[in-house]
């Protein structure tokens, strides 16, 4: 159950520390437990806290940098980087068979703000306190989840993702026009995902065909009635079977199921050379979500990713011109798994009273996201299309037959107007009139004239 501060004057709003300490003045509440963790109980933890040197409150990571700095006095702490990292990773078959493996659980924890002394109910590895937004940080328990190997820090600030969306929206095909007005997000949160990478040595013995293409050449009766011959493509298959092998290094596979997993693929490829040691020090100022997708299950997902890339192997290895596979059997050796946590920002707008999700890729600033459609502009593009497919399959039939008078009825002699600009809604009443009538049969009245 999550509880307010016990203090009065709570919640305290984000901007100045609680008591207000005279400038130089130590007298900021000291969290319990200092700058690492510690329990109050069983069940009331406070996590890790990273108090500001000067002023004691709680410092965040800064994004696109190596820092912490402290949003009330300024002061800046660096983070230790590693210029040369190498992340250990889990042997899967030992970690899989070992007694002592972490249970996976997501458990709900009560966290305890080292700010306002709020108690917060919470099964986020990291968050903000929701009484006055200063960080906590929960202690991984190695009995219940894997400690992540890796993080990529923020790279983008929240204005960075802000202008990155700013851009995304302002660049959408047939977006509303008022899309481009929606500057700011109503919601942006800088969320940690966490993901599994694996790595494997595969062998794949496979079986199949070769296809090669040959050449015959057969006799058909034209539109005329004259006999003609043509050369027409044949299959001639062989039957293949052989081994592939390959390494698979860091496949990617979303470690928790609270975000679509689709939309986490399509914010792919991240930059994993870039990763970090796992710090608690990158999680401060953010959101962290625990995995909940275990890694068993991750590892099949792993397997689906790499089946393609084999069968591709396996095709190659066939060679010809086209490929059957009737059996493709892969061993998986050597394993390893890490967990790493990648960087999001997640915005939340609202267009004609319905909410849509954007993501950020907070390393790179690429956006995958949900847009509204603006149907007139829609609608106005169809029509135009088919006007002008009209027009160009009219010009066709003219200069087929430019001097037969098939058509000897009345003429009609009206200006072709403008094609409708996209950008000017139709209503049916505004659809251009003299352009061919869009007839259901698709052909055009044989009376219309230019
Ligand atoms: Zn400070
Ligand atoms: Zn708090």
């Amino acid at each position: 159950m999550t509880q307010p501060p016990p203090e009065p004057g709570a919640p305290v709003p984000d901007g100045s520390p609680p008591g207000a300490p005279a400038p130089g003045s130590p007298a900021y509440p000291k969290p319990p437990g200092g700058h690492s963790g510690e329990s109050t109980s069983e069940s009331h933890r406070v996590g890790t806290t990273f108090p500001c040197a000067a002023c004691g409150a709680q410092v965040r990571f800064t994004p696109g940098t190596s820092e912490l700095t402290c949003p009330y006095c300024g002061a800046r702490q660096a983070v230790p980087v590693d210029e040369h990292v190498v992340l250990e990773e889990h042997d899967y078959v030992a970690w899989r068979e070992s007694p002592h493996k972490p249970t996976g659980v997501v458990a709900q924890h009560v966290l305890v703000c080292a700010r306002c002394g709020a108690s917060v109910d919470s099964a986020d590895l990291a968050l903000l306190c929701p009484f006055c937004s200063a960080p906590i940080i929960a202690e991984i328990d190695p009995h219940e989840q894997v400690i992540p190997e890796g993080v990529v820090p923020f790279g983008l600030t929240k204005t960075q993702a802000v202008e990155s969306m700013r851009t995304w929206t302002s660049s959408r095909w047939f977006a509303p026009g008022g899309l481009k007005k929606v500057s700011t997000a109503e919601k942006i949160n800088g969320t940690y995902v966490p993901h599994w990478t694996y790595d494997a040595d595969t062998a794949t013995r496979y079986a199949g065909m070769r296809g090669e293409f040959y050449y015959v050449s057969e006799s058909y009766t034209d539109a005329q009635g004259r006999q003609q011959t043509r050369m027409v493509q044949r299959t001639r298959w062989w039957p293949a079977s052989g081994q592939v092998l390959r390494f698979f290094d860091d496949v990617l596979v979303p470690a928790s199921t609270q975000l679509p997993s689709d939309t986490l693929q399509k914010l792919e490829p991240w930059t994993l050379q870039r990763a970090q040691p796992f710090r608690a020090d990158y999680l401060s100022g953010f959101q962290a979500l625990r995995y909940n997708v275990q890694p068993e299950n991750g590892l099949t997902i792993a397997q689906g990713r790499m089946r393609p890339i084999i069968e591709g192997d396996c095709r190659a290895d066939i060679g010809g011109d086209v490929q059957q596979l009737t059996s493709v059997s892969t061993s998986y050796a050597d394993i390893t798994f890490k967990l790493m946590l990648l960087p999001l920002w997640v915005a939340s707008y609202l267009y004609a009273g319905k909410p849509y999700t954007v993501y950020v890729n907070a390393f790179d600033g690429h956006v995958v996201g949900e847009r509204p459609y603006s149907i007139p502009k829609i609608v106005a593009a169809v029509i135009a299309t088919v006007v002008l497919l009209a027009a160009v399959a009219f010009g066709y039939q003219y200069l087929d037959r430019p001097s037969s008078p098939t058509s000897p009825s009345p003429q009609v002699t009206r200006a072709t107007p403008a094609l409708p600009t996209s950008a000017r809604p139709l209503t049916p009443s505004s659809v251009p009139s003299a352009n061919p009538p869009l007839d259901p049969s698709g052909s055009l009245p044989p009376t219309w004239v230019r």
